[in-house]
Formats: C-alpha cells, sequence, structure tokens
C-alpha cells in the first residue's frame, strides 16, 4: 500500500467524529476505558456512537506496535507543521504535509491521510477550548468589573496537541474492513493484517444494526491489550418545535426533580448512595491491601447501580416530553468549575460524575427521541421564587426547602428550582422566535441505551 498517487482527496474522513478528546469532562469523572460504547451527539444532527471492541491482535503485537509509534511520530509532527503555520482548511493541510508524511515516516498513502486527519481534528479540539476558555475569562472578568474587583490574569494559551507512540492509530473506511467471523483487517506500515474481534453479544448486535452505518475506527490500546474502538453514526429524528419545556433540577440529594412536582429519586437510591458512602470510608480507614481491593470492587458497583439509575430517570423524564409534547430544560453548566460558581452539587465531588452522566444519558435520550433540550443560565434558579421572582439568599431555607420572603410561596426548593428552569426555559424560546440552545458534544461512556 506505499506505491501509487495520494488518494483523491474528498475530504469524507473528516466526517464529524465523536470528539472525544477535547470535549468539556469533569475531573472526576471515572475514566473506565473499558466500557464498551459511548454515545456522542453533534450539533443535534448526526448521532455518533463508539463501541469499544477487545481486540486479538495474535502474532502481530511488534507490527502494530511500530505503526502505532510510526503514525503517531507523523501526527505529531503534523500537528506542529499545522499549528506553527496555522492551517486549518484541511485540503491545505493535506498538500503541505502528506508527500513527506509520506517520505520521512513512511506511512502508506491511506494511513498518512488518517495521521493528518487526526492531527488536525486534535487541533480543533485545543483551539475550541482555548476559545471556551477565553470566552468564560472575559465574562469572569466582566462580572468582576462590575463589583470592583481586580481582572483575573488571562488563561495560559494553548500548546499545540502531541502523541505518545502508544496512542491510538485512526483508521479510516479505506484503512481497514470488518471480515466475517468477527476479524478485522487492518492497515499497517508492512501491509495488511488481520486481527480478531472480541465482541459480546451486544456489541454484536450494535455492529449489526442496519440503522446505524459504520464510519471509521481507532485502535487503542490501553493498560495491555488492544481494542477497536468502531465508530457508527446515524441522522438524529427531526427535533420538534414545542413551546413549553419540563424544567428539570438535577443534583446529589434528589438526583432530579422536574417541573410537574416529579421526584425521581427515592429514598432507596439515597439509602444505598450512603451506605456505599459509610462501607467506603470504613474501607478507608482500614487501608489494607485487601481493603484496597474492595474498595475498587465497591467502586465498580456503585457506578454500576447508578448508571442504571441515571439510565432510567433519564429514559422517564425523555418519555414525559414526548408524551406531553414539550422540550426538557437543564441548568447550564457550561464551564462552571473555571467560573467558581460551585453549586451545592458540586460539593459533593465523588459523585459529581453521576450528575455529569446523568445530563449527558439525559441529551444523547432526548436527541435520539426528537426532543428539543434547552439550556438555561444556572444563576439564582435555587434562590428565585418561582411564583413572584422575588430573589433572595434568604429564600432558601434549607437544603430542602423553600420559602418566599416576600409572598410566602413555599415548596421543596428542587421543585421550585425546576419550575424557574422551565420558565426561563419558555422566555428563552418566547425571545428569540425559538431557536434552540444546541447541546455541547460530550463524551459519553455507557453500556446499552
Ligand atoms: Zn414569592
Amino acid at each position: 500500500m506505499r506505491h501509487g498517487d495520494p488518494p483523491p482527496f474528498t475530504g469524507r474522513e473528516e466526517m464529524p467524529r465523536a470528539r472525544r478528546h477535547t470535549a468539556p469532562m469533569p475531573s472526576s469523572f471515572p475514566l473506565d476505558f473499558f466500557e464498551h460504547v459511548y454515545y456522542t451527539l453533534l450539533m443535534n444532527e448526526l448521532l455518533t456512537r463508539t463501541i469499544c471492541i477487545k481486540l486479538d491482535v495474535d502474532g502481530h503485537e511488534a507490527v502494530v506496535q511500530e505503526a502505532q509509534r510510526r503514525f503517531n511520530e507523523a501526527a505529531s509532527w503534523i500537528a506542529t507543521v499545522c499549528w506553527d503555520e496555522r492551517i486549518t482548511n484541511s485540503n491545505t493541510a493535506h498538500h503541505r504535509v502528506y508527500g513527506q508524511t509520506r517520505s520521512q515516516f513512511g506511512l502508506g498513502a491511506q494511513l498518512a491521510v488518517c495521521a493528518r486527519a487526526k492531527a488536525m481534528e486534535a487541533i480543533k479540539g485545543v483551539r475550541k477550548q482555548e476559545a471556551e476558555k477565553l470566552a468564560r475569562w472575559r465574562k469572569a472578568n466582566a462580572r468582576r468589573q462590575k463589583k470592583g474587583k481586580k481582572p483575573a490574569p488571562p488563561p495560559e494559551p494553548a500548546a499545540c496537541p502531541q502523541f505518545g507512540p502508544r496512542a491510538s492509530i485512526r483508521y479510516d473506511a479505506r484503512t481497514y474492513r470488518l471480515l466475517p467471523l468477527d476479524r478485522v483487517s487492518l492497515n499497517t506500515l508492512e501491509g495488511r493484517i488481520t486481527a480478531r474481534l472480541l465482541p459480546g453479544q451486544r456489541q454484536h448486535e450494535m455492529l449489526c444494526d442496519p440503522d446505524w452505518k459504520i464510519g471509521g475506527a481507532e485502535v487503542v490500546w490501553r493498560g495491555g491489550t488492544y481494542f477497536l474502538h468502531v465508530t457508527q453514526s446515524k441522522e438524529a429524528p427531526d427535533v420538534t418545535e414545542v413551546d413549553e419545556a419540563i424544567g428539570v433540577d438535577l443534583g446529589i440529594c434528589n438526583v432530579a426533580t422536574d417541573s410537574e412536582g416529579e421526584q425521581f429519586t427515592g429514598a432507596e437510591v439515597r439509602a444505598k448512595r450512603s451506605r456505599f458512602v459509610a462501607r467506603r470510608a470504613a474501607l478507608q480507614r482500614l487501608g489494607t491491601r485487601s481493603a484496597k481491593r474492595r474498595l475498587k470492587q465497591m467502586s465498580g458497583r456503585e457506578r454500576r447501580y447508578m448508571k442504571n439509575v441515571n439510565h432510567t430517570i433519564s429514559k422517564a423524564l425523555v418519555h414525559k416530553a414526548v408524551v406531553s409534547r414539550k422540550a426538557l430544560a437543564l441548568e447550564d453548566l457550561t464551564g462552571i468549575r473555571e467560573s467558581g460558581t460551585v453549586r451545592r452539587e458540586q460539593r459533593y465531588e465523588r459523585h459529581a460524575w453521576a450528575f455529569f452522566q446523568l445530563r449527558l444519558f439525559l441529551t444523547y435520550k432526548a436527541a435520539w427521541a426528537g426532543v428539543e433540550v434547552r439550556l438555561v443560565d444556572p444563576a439564582y434558579t435555587s434562590q428565585t421564587c418561582s411564583h413572584c421572582g422575588y430573589c433572595a439568599a434568604a429564600n432558601r431555607h434549607s437544603q430542602s426547602s423553600f420559602r418566599c420572603q416576600r409572598c410566602g410561596f413555599s415548596a421543596h426548593a428542587d421543585f421550585n428550582s425546576a419550575t424557574n428552569i422551565a420558565l426561563a426555559a419558555r422566555q428563552a424560546a418566547n425571545s428569540s422566535a425559538g431557536t434552540s440552545v444546541a447541546t455541547s458534544p460530550s463524551p459519553l461512556r455507557d453500556v446499552g441505551t
């Protein structure tokens, strides 16, 4: 595959993909890449999901490792060139780096294209993050200025992305092929090799699902094991345009409360979680090696449990929105960590990932069902009276109770917040004539639907 002219450059491999590397992720999000599927939502148009399947490269380890090393050296070099020369157009990049990628790093024509795609995507991600950081910084500074505070120092400029020798190899539709009997043919520097996929039953079904189009793939090496991450995509159904929205207040104590007064938590979840907390504390005090092992097992159990809870809740909420023909409204938490506005939930750092996971589940399930998700400014949703609009910290009596100091309206604090979220979403819809707020593409690890 090293000979021949460069393939006609169609830009097809630039199809939007999962931006796992770039999307904002809470620091406490467990990085378990061994989960089997994650879903991504891109601009409410294309749903993509990535199936992570164990890969048996038996007998080809050395070849794959060498391909990994060279591929990523090339990608790092391409990234540096495009970064320094500020090339953002993939066609320009292609002409600038293609020849040298092949001659200097020995990549075949197609892998050279893939390395360029990987480098460009990483740069785009870094630039986007940088722009978001700057925007947040400006916003925060404007706030500080209003309060007469000194401006905060600007964020550090971003660095050019680089890839290690064991980073992943990107494959597009021309550089790998799924074969019958769970085999896959992969392009390497030594020509094509055939490796064996080890999918579970559910993964197998997903691979064969005709509704989902198979796109590119990535060979990922983690913890001594190879995985093939296969990307699939599907058109999202059209979003139904509606005025009304169901406001959803997400929290730690009450996992979700909606503006129709339903609380999706129950004592059971809370009891189970506090049991987890107590047991963890006890094990941590012990500190022995076996205690550590138990801790690890337990965190897995807790994660699976919460994931299940999150699936159930998000499903119920989306179903409710579909049936009542309403949008879903959530607080916009973009950049909440950087801005320093720590909401009560984030104090429970340990559980923050579950909280974010529920948001993600809600977002993609809504897209799946054609339900619009509106994000509203979270400022003061918990202190404002949903009845008369009076806003004061004193309105919030305790974690759970709200009583308005002006009109005397009292309700569960989360229900009051959810109502405010619904009101804000309705207002936003009316004022902007129904422009929906784009949901940010975010990574999502998840098994099943
Ligand atoms: Zn009031």
